[in-house]
């Protein structure tokens, strides 16, 4: 037994034939004390329900219980999965949630919808992650349906997420996940700590969402950071020249021989309202 008196995941992933498919992005966490610090990463949980996206074999799911979490509701595409998951649902009476489905059909707000404060915490099968992510820093309402999201990513991604500008990785995912949120990287997961174990590094982000974000249109975001960042060795008037080029630097006071990697969100917020 484990110490929340489960059966050990090895035993679990063995007993319910659930040998890894590498189609679903699936890289198990085994170690109960990962998944732990993983939990712990997300803040106290014991008022908070927790949007878990893969569950999988259960072991982040196990941690976020024995953490103390009110509730987890967990969204699972593998329907292999949902046995063992029913065992950690009898042994936790009321406090777990498994909803088979699919993530990119699910609507998040209204399952968070009436369950108080609520955070996301997940380690996302990598496939569909910066997807997932897009969309849940532009939910129809802000502030958004969560208080926190706690992820792993591949660590080139992550560094995408938190980067500042002039920074090597700073790009579109950048503008965005600093436009809505505070971000940083929380720690580093090396590729033998899964299983199967994937190529590169991972780490888990943590994302607080900002109550008062800039007033900007996100669509309008969107196009001005593409249209930017889609040719960003070239300098501002030449990658935003279908936008208005000059005359759009002129009237946001943005020198047009700036490069995109240089502007503050505060900048491409502007140009995006003037565009
Ligand atoms: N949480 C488990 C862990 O940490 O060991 C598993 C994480 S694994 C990286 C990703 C999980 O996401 C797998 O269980 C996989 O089946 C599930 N998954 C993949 N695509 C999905 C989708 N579209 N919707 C919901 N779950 C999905």
């Amino acid at each position: 037994m484990s110490i929340d008196g489960l059966p050990p995941l090895r035993e679990v992933i063995a007993e319910h034939g659930l040998a890894a498919k590498k189609s679903l992005g699936q890289n198990f966490l085994l170690d109960l004390n990962l998944t732990a610090k993983i939990a712990r990463a997300a803040g106290d949980l014991t008022a908070s329900t927790v949007i878990e996206v893969g569950p999988g074999p259960g072991g982040l799911t196990r941690a976020l219980l024995l953490s103390g979490a009110r509730r987890v509701v967990a969204v699972e595409r593998d329907e292999r999965c949902l046995a063992a998951l029913a065992e950690i649902s009898d042994h936790y009476p009321g406090r777990l949630e498994v909803i088979s489905g699919d993530a990119l059909e699910t609507d998040f707000a209204a399952l968070a919808a009436e369950q108080g404060d609520t955070r996301i915490v997940a380690n996302l099968p990598y496939n569909i992650g910066t997807e997932l992510l897009v969309r849940w820093l532009t939910p129809s309402a802000w502030p958004p349906f969560y208080s926190s999201m706690t992820l792993m990513f591949q660590r080139e991604v992550a560094e995408r997420i938190v980067a500042m500008p002039g920074d090597r990785s700073y790009g579109r995912l950048g503008v965005l996940a600093g436009w809505r949120t505070e971000s940083r990287i929380a720690f580093d997961v090396p590729p033998q700590a899964f299983t199967p174990p994937p190529k590169v590094t991972s780490s888990v982000v943590h994302l607080v969402p900002r109550q008062t974000p800039i007033a900007v249109d996100a669509k309008a975001l969107a196009r001005v950071t593409e249209a930017a960042f889609g040719q960003r060795r070239k300098m501002l008037r030449q990658s935003l020249k279908a936008l208005g080029g000059e005359a759009l630097l002129e009237r946001t006071g943005i020198d047009p021989t700036r490069r995109a990697e240089t502007l503050s969100v505060e900048e491409f917020a502007a140009l995006a309202r003037e565009a």
